[in-house]
């Protein structure tokens, strides 16, 4: 389940190659997300050492919608690219987990630095 109240930035991902690549061999802040096509990442960690567990949200009317949760940090860079590109084939289009607003998802340039982050 997505943390409560946090707030991210959403940067663009690259390609399906590269983001399997960083959430499995890179840390991120806690407030760091990313976007493939109309998927977006985020990261859902409890802390700041913690596994690296993303949530993966799709646009729902109004907001987003948690349609899968996976742990990065305990896989491989091939295993996360097969995930990542189940979800972008919409297989976990039909799951529901949780929701939140659209205006929890920000831009680097306004989200500026937060506590996670700055
Ligand atoms: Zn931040």
């Amino acid at each position: 389940m997505l943390h409560s109240n946090r707030i991210w930035s959403i940067a663009e991902a690259e390609s399906p190659e590269q983001l399997a690549y960083q959430l499995t061999r890179l840390i991120f802040y806690r407030c760091n997300g990313f976007r493939l096509g109309e998927y977006v990442f985020v990261n859902d960690a409890t802390g700041a050492d913690s596994a690296q567990e993303y949530g993966v949200l799709k646009p729902d009317a109004g907001g987003y919608v948690q349609i899968e949760s996976y742990t990065f940090s305990g896989s491989t860079p091939e295993r996360a690219l097969g995930f990542i590109r189940a979800v972008l084939a919409g297989e976990y289009d039909n799951e529901c987990y949780d929701r939140i607003g659209a205006d929890r998802l920000e831009s680097p340039d306004l989200h500026g630095l937060c506590h996670y982050c700055g």
